[in-house]
């Protein structure tokens, strides 16, 4: 049990009053992110100013051995940011500055507290953005989509948040301050830039991003594709990327996510579309003209029933609106719902489709689908009433089923939201336990003493022991000095 009254008192050396909260009544906003299902309190939440208060909150953490968690937006999905009831919660949210923008060689350095839209607003000037869009944009943090390898509707074509920063500054725990990556667009030694994106909070603070900027497409086009049937819908997605073409964002929607939305926000969709694939493509004027005439093409022979090609930009804006608001739009449809994010073979789409509408057949629960079709990437929502007696743990359970499923067919149990505490105990399916210890010992090599978002991303053995799911090689029990419960 640590010393609360003694750490509040050394860390009140550090922080002004305002940037120290310790009441329960301030601790309460921060009890949890948007997996909303798990609260916790933490002892305290420090929001520090600058770099040099950080060091000093690591250093005295280190000191008396009291677990950080890292805070963004605090709109993860997976539990990353839920606070340890022994920690600290560490809000990045004051690094909210642009430190430079480099028109001409396309990169802009920023702190982590910067919204990831403000970065493509900041630099709509000189005809440039950053094209990782995660639907939370207009919120989300770019530390925390450096910590989570963010993505959204524009990566099957420009790639997740990993392919497009070039270097970062951490902080390590025991006070190492870390330059990775470097402002040419190699680097060598072996690639660490990749390993702290998508580290949760695990490994290092993130301090400074400089990510890579792109000219504003000239053009773009969204169609959008009506079907009577999702398994087809799912094919289509396969088809169009066969035959060449790489949409700028190709999202699949579902009858139930159509009409959630479209009530939300009157987004002209079809309410008696059984799915609809959104289809954009963008680039030069000519490329656009062409790949739309012929996405129009393949999406009709591939059992499309009807095509609409936004009019105008208004009219785009409108059908983008209606995906980027579909989240919200389905939580106003019961009183909890629980996103799930595995990752599958394109060409696996409609049989997984197939496979969670049983599940959610069998548990008796709705499960709504809204999800970035062309990187295979799915977000089965799961309805439920978190003040039913035991429906959390239903929930969770079915989750997890559909989580193994999207193993079983060769895909991943996250694509982009992160393990955090929510897919810990998938992690035990995906990985052999030789591959967990691996985990365990990069943890360790930034992190000794583990005072990093203990207990999130990376599962002990004794859990995978504990939730059964540890992989047996040959018969042979791995780790039989276990306790098996
Ligand atoms: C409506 C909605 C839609 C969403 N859509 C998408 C989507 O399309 N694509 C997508 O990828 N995600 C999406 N998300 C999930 C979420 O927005 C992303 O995971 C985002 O990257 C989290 O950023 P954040 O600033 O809110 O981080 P937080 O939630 O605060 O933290 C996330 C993780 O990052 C760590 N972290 C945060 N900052 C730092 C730092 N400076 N240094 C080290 N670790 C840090 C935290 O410890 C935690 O583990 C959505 C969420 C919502 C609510």
């Amino acid at each position: 049990m640590n010393d609360k009254p003694g750490l509040i008192k050394q860390l009140a050396r550090i922080l002004d009053d305002d940037q120290l909260l310790h009441r329960q009544e301030d601790l309460k906003p921060y009890e949890c992110d948007a997996l909303s299902a798990y609260q916790i309190m933490p002892l305290a939440v420090a929001i520090p100013e600058n770099i040099e208060q950080i060091k000093q909150i690591l250093a005295t953490c280190y000191e008396r051995n009291v677990p950080v968690v890292a805070r963004g937006a605090g709109t993860g999905l997976s539990g990353g940011a839920l606070p340890h009831e022994e920690g600290i919660l560490l809000s990045l949210a004051k690094f909210k500055k642009i430190i430079a923008i480099d028109a001409e060689n396309h990169t802009a350095v920023v702190q982590p507290g910067v919204r990831n839209l403000a970065i493509s607003e900041a630099v709509k000037e000189f005809g440039l953005y950053y094209a990782p869009d995660p639907s939370s944009q207009i919120a989300c943090s770019i530390g925390g989509n450096v910590a989570e390898n963010a993505g959204g509707v524009h990566c099957l074509k420009y790639g997740l948040t990993v392919h497009n920063i070039i270097k970062l500054k951490v902080l390590t725990m025991d006070g190492d301050e870390l330059s990775i990556g470097c402002d040419a667009l190699d680097s060598p030694g072996y690639d660490l830039l990749a390993l702290l994106t998508g580290s949760e909070g695990m490994l290092a603070i993130i301090t400074e991003i400089t990510v890579k900027l792109l000219p504003i497409p000239a053009a773009a086009k969204v169609i959008m594709a009506s079907f009577d049937d999702i398994a087809v819908a799912g094919q289509a997605v396969s088809d169009i990327i066969a035959k060449g073409i790489i949409p700028a964002g190709l999202e699949l929607m579902d009858n139930a996510a159509i009409k959630a939305a479209d009530d939300f926000v009157h987004a002209g969709y079809p309410h008696d579309a059984a799915a609809i694939l959104l289809c954009e493509i963008d680039g030069s004027v000519e490329e656009v003209n062409d790949q739309l005439g012929r996405a129009e093409e393949i999406l009709k022979q591939s059992g499309a029933t009807q095509i609409q090609i936004a009019r105008d930009e208004a009219q785009r804006a409108q059908f983008w609106a209606g995906r980027k608001a579909a989240f919200p739009a389905v939580g106003r449809l019961s009183p909890d719902y629980y996103c799930m994010d595995g990752t599958i073979p394109r060409h696996q789409i409609a049989n997984v489709l197939k496979t969670i509408s049983e599940l959610s057949a069998e548990y008796g629960q709705t499960v709504v689908n809204v999800f970035h079709a062309g990187d295979g990437n799915l977000h089965p929502l799961i309805l439920f009433d978190a003040n039913n007696e035991g429906e959390l743990k239903r929930t969770e359970e079915l989750g997890g089923k559909i989580l193994d499923f999207c193993v079983e067919v060769g895909g991943t149990i996250t694509g982009e939201h992160g393990v955090g505490i929510e897919k810990i105990n998938q992690m035990c399916g995906q990985f052999n336990s030789d591959e967990i210890t691996q985990f365990h010992a990069i943890k360790t090599a930034f992190d000794e003493k583990g005072l990093l978002n203990p207990g999130k991303n990376i599962p002990t053995l004794q859990r995978c022991a504990e939730f059964g799911a540890m992989h047996v090689h040959h018969g042979e029990l791995p780790h039989p000095e276990l306790e098996r419960f």
